[in-house]
């Protein structure tokens, strides 16, 4: 290597440009997670231009080939790239410039945090606060639009609950999104998404469609406050965050319409493989309105696709043994306990629920099996893949049974998170073929909760032992900002279940293999999307791929470089992990 004249340049930076543009690059001294099994091995992988050329153990009798370079990675896991298929991208990019509120507990610390950002920010269109863990208040409820007109006077706000289904804003924003009559117009289609008080007048509380409503409008107007160049940097910087966790390819479920070339031009200026799903463009959770609504594709890295809501996320539609009604009662009453505070009771008690013989329904499926099936058949005869959102196991048979009637093929449609499920269910949706796209991630972050409310009594909580014994391809996503991004961390809790600081494992015996794990996150995830990638590591396929540090499930193993179609798209800042070594002669 020439180095002599370039005595006043960074040797590392220098030499990492040389190795970028080589043709053939030999990694030795790594575990690899090979083939679409995603099998651990001590082996050298040669990656020649976009894609693995060659890969064969350490040990045998293989001598490695030559190459233009070699990279001695020793001690280091060679994973495929992470393809994350349930990733809020375009949402995601947001939070940070709004208020994070993770950590307020109760009403006051709420009200405060607005009236202090309504001093700081006098011009912003919106006040925006994000992830409320409502369950863990004592009030229970969120803040009234009369409480946030108090604390940021003729101020639009959208205080926003962790699994964006619900939320809280101001009567200036009601006004905004059309939401002030007593039930005319817009507001009268979105019926219960909408809480009024006697009076039939909204209280400021919005669920599901009418929460994706205005966090719809609430970000439109934050794109068009930070003009061009600023929103394509915020989009920018959250591709940038992805990268730097080992995410080859981000797949966003949702992005309106209206923000379809931003999309285009992220992908477009971004190594990131990148793809995405459409729907209305009133809102996330509105109903889609049809394929000759649909952008033209392709989505970015993959074809076009449509996301669905078969129920909401925080009113799911579940169906329990009837013994189940005085267990959740108690939970309820216990947390409320805990808390020393009704909110958690008065909560549970506004929950709608239907009495069956043996069985206890929330009635909460936002479509009829009819109208299920036939906007399903209009995607799908039209070329769009749908990807439905069914948390409970009512709203996951009911789309099993669509897809069936449908007769959508084996791995043409995604279920995504199934998160209270039973065996019977599980058939079901083996079934109807579709890959299911599940969150252990929510395990630590939702799990004391899900503990609390006694659920995992009655249902398979985050099953994903159970979807693989029924025969299901299982995805892992993250669903962020829902749930953690960090694939790494995603991972271990499929595997180790700990479901918080308590660290009790919720149902250990659904817990995944590593190896499961591992493809469920990369090979199975891309094969959903027929993205590249889902052949596994193996010769011909995309040289996509996360080197970590050491054993990836070990917690303190870090991603150091993500490589995407054979270039290295990031690595760490410090180099660690790997440093040019000599060509081999060849
Ligand atoms: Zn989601």
């Amino acid at each position: 290597m020439q180095t002599t004249d370039r005595a006043d340049t960074d040797w590392a930076e220098w030499a990492w440009a040389e190795l970028t543009a080589m043709a053939r690059r030999l990694l030795t001294g790594a575990t690899v997670w090979a083939g679409a099994t995603c099998t651990p091995r001590p082996a050298w992988l040669l990656v020649e231009d976009d894609h693995v050329a060659a890969l064969g153990a350490s040990d045998g009798d293989q001598e490695p080939p030559p190459a233009d370079q070699v990279l001695d990675v020793t001690g280091c896991h060679i994973l495929p790239g992470f393809v994350d298929v349930h990733l809020h991208l375009s949402q995601a990019a947001w939070f940070p410039l709004g208020g994070d509120a993770s950590a307020w507990r109760g009403l006051a610390d709420a009200l405060h945090a607005v009236r202090v950002a309504a001093a700081a920010e006098p011009e912003a269109p919106w006040l925006r606060f994000w992830s409320v863990a409502r369950w863990r208040w004592p009030e229970g409820r969120l803040p009234t639009a009369r409480e946030l007109d108090e604390a940021a006077p003729r101020r639009r706000v959208l205080v926003s609950t962790l699994d964006m289904h619900r939320g809280a804003v101001s009567s200036a924003a009601l006004a905004t999104l059309g939401l002030s009559d007593r039930g005319q117009g817009q507001a009268g289609d979105l019926g219960d998404d909408v809480t009024r008080d006697r009076r039939g007048r909204p209280t400021g509380e919005l669920w599901e469609a009418a929460y994706g409503i205005a966090l719809q409008r609430a970000l439109t107007d934050a794109m068009a406050y930070a003009a061009d160049a600023g929103a394509a940097a915020v989009l920018a910087a959250e591709a940038n965050r992805c990268l730097a966790l080992g995410i080859s390819h981000a797949h966003d479920p949702y992005v309106s319409p209206d923000w379809h070339q931003r999309m285009v031009a992220l992908r477009a200026s971004s190594p990131l493989r990148l793809s995405w799903g459409t729907g209305s463009p009133a809102g996330l959770h509105s109903r889609a309105p049809g394929p000759a609504e649909a952008p033209d594709g392709p989505y970015g890295d993959a074809g076009r696709e449509v996301k669905l809501f078969a129920d909401g996320g925080d009113r799911c539609a579940i169906r329990l043994p009837s013994r189940a009604l005085l267990g959740l009662l108690g939970g309820a009453a216990g947390e409320s306990w805990r808390l020393r505070a009704v909110g958690p009771l008065r909560e549970a008690l506004r929950r709608k629920l239907v009495v069956r013989p043996q069985q206890l329904h929330t009635p909460y499926l936002r479509y009829t099996d009819a109208e299920l099936a036939s906007v399903i058949a209009a995607y799908v005869g039209a070329g769009v893949r749908p990807r439905i959102h069914a948390l409970g196991n009512l709203a996951g048979e009911q789309t099993a049974r669509a897809l069936r009637r449908v007769g959508v093929p084996p791995g043409a449609a995604t279920i995504d998170h199934l998160l209270l499920l039973d065996p019977a269910t599980a058939d079901q949706v083996a079934a109807s073929g579709a890959t299911v796209s599940y969150q252990p991630g929510f395990i630590p972050r939702y799990g004391q909760m899900l503990l609390g409310s006694r659920v995992d009594r009655y249902t398979t909580v985050l099953g994903g032992r159970l979807l693989l014994q029924a025969g299901v391809p299982l995805a892992i996503s993250s669903d962020y900002p829902c749930g953690p991004l960090d694939p790494l961390h995603n991972l271990r809790v499929a595997v180790g279940r700990g479901s918080g600081p308590a660290s009790q494992a919720l149902q250990p015996d659904q817990a995944l293999t590593p190896q499961e794990a591992v493809r469920a996150l990369t090979v199975a995830a891309a094969a959903s999307l027929h993205a590249p990638g889902g052949g596994g590591l193996a010769p011909g396929e995309a040289a996509d791929l996360a080197v970590c540090d050491g054993d990836p499930f070990a917690p303190s193993t870090r991603v150091t470089q993500t490589w995407i179609a054979g270039k290295v798209a990031w690595r760490a800042p410090d180099g660690s992990g790997e440093l040019p070594s000599t060509p081999t002669p060849g």
